[in-house]
C-alpha cells in the first residue's frame, strides 16, 4: 500500500521506500532520512530573499546573513520537483524532520485494507501537472479526477 505522508512523498509500505508522489519513482529506504534520497541545493539565503535597502549602504537591510543562514532545497533526483526547504545554520546536516514507525504503519495499512478502505493518494492533489499527461507506472493506480464517473 502507498501511504501519503506529504504533499510530495508517500511510503511504499510493502517494498519499505519513500517514493515520489509527482514521478513515482523510488527515493530511498522509508526507515532513513528521505533526504539521502533527494538532491540538495545549498542556497545563499539572499538569493532567495534579497535585500530591501542598498547592502553597500546598510549593514542590516532586511536580508539573511549568509554567515548564519542556510536554505537547503531539496529536490527529486527524478523528475526534479522541490520535495522541501529547510532553514538551517552553515555546515548543518539535513534535519532528520520526518522519522515514521514504519512497522506501526504497516499494521495500520494492514487494517485499512481489511477494512475495505483505501488511503492511497488520500484526498491530496498531485502537485505536477504533468501528472495530467496520463504516465503512470503504478499498476492497480485508480484514476485521478477524469471525470470517469
Ligand atoms: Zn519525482
Amino acid at each position: 500500500m502507498k501511504v501519503v505522508i506529504t504533499e510530495y512523498l508517500r511510503i511504499d509500505t510493502e517494498s519499505e521506500v519513500w517514493e515520489c508522489r509527482c514521478c513515482s519513482n523510488a527515493l530511498g529506504n522509508a526507515r532513513e532520512n528521505y533526504k539521502h534520497g533527494l538532491l540538495v541545493h545549498d542556497r545563499n539565503p539572499r538569493e532567495v530573499h534579497p535585500p530591501k535597502l542598498d547592502p553597500d549602504r546598510y549593514e542590516y537591510n532586511f536580508a539573511p546573513d549568509p554567515e548564519w543562514c542556510r536554505i537547503l532545497e531539496y529536490y527529486c533526483p527524478h523528475c526534479g520537483v522541490m520535495v522541501e526547504a529547510e532553514y538551517t545554520v552553515p555546515g548543518a546536516k539535513p534535519l532528520h524532520d520526518l522519522e515514521l514507525d514504519i512497522d506501526s504503519l504497516k499494521r495500520r495499512a494492514a487494517e485499512f485494507v481489511a477494512e475495505g478502505e483505501d488511503m492511497q493518494d488520500a484526498s491530496l492533489p498531485i502537485p505536477d501537472p504533468r501528472e495530467h499527461l496520463g504516465h503512470s507506472h503504478d499498476h492497480g493506480h485508480h484514476h485521478h479526477g477524469k471525470g470517469a464517473h
